[in-house]
């Protein structure tokens, strides 16, 4: 994905910006992605301080400022990306198929993000629950609903 040449192949609806904390890392994703999820695991509430909120995004994401991206190994199967000069988390890829899970957070239109998924719920901390309407899976289903469907 290099800056002059990223696929606008989408059309349809506007793509959505966003940036990181000090707007080195620029970041687009389709205008018709919109479900927002959490994860709770412990990795990502080590990573993001928190739940981590974050958008399904697929292949269709484009950068700019990607000599300011580091990419950290988190798993056999995933990265996680960052920019090096604010800190600014930005993505959890899947290594399979280059697909990324880009932070909620980084994005300014948020016109039209709905809330409706949390995964690890098992793995929520008893400090903090969301009162969202939401649709709940375990570690166990998560694992079980990726190894049959990727
Ligand atoms: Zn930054
Ligand atoms: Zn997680």
């Amino acid at each position: 994905m290099a800056d002059e040449d990223k696929q606008e192949a989408k059309t349809e609806g506007a793509r959505r910006q966003g940036h990181c904390l000090c707007g080195a890392v620029k970041v687009s994703i389709g205008g018709d992605q919109t479900h927002v999820g959490a994860c709770h695991c412990s990795m990502c509430r080590r990573w993001s301080g928190g739940p981590l909120m974050a958008i399904d995004c697929g292949t269709d994401v484009a950068f700019e400022g990607e000599d300011s991206i580091a990419v950290f190994d988190s798993s056999p199967w995933a990265e996680r990306g960052f920019c090096t000069k604010c800190g600014s988390n930005l993505f959890y890829r899947i290594k399979q198929g280059q697909s990324y899970i880009m932070l909620a957070g980084l994005f300014d239109d948020i016109d039209g993000f709905s809330f409706d998924s949390q995964v690890f719920i098992d793995e929520k901390p008893d400090y903090y629950a969301f009162s969202n309407k939401t649709k709940d899976m375990t570690a166990a289903q998560v694992f079980e609903y990726y190894a049959s469907s990727h």
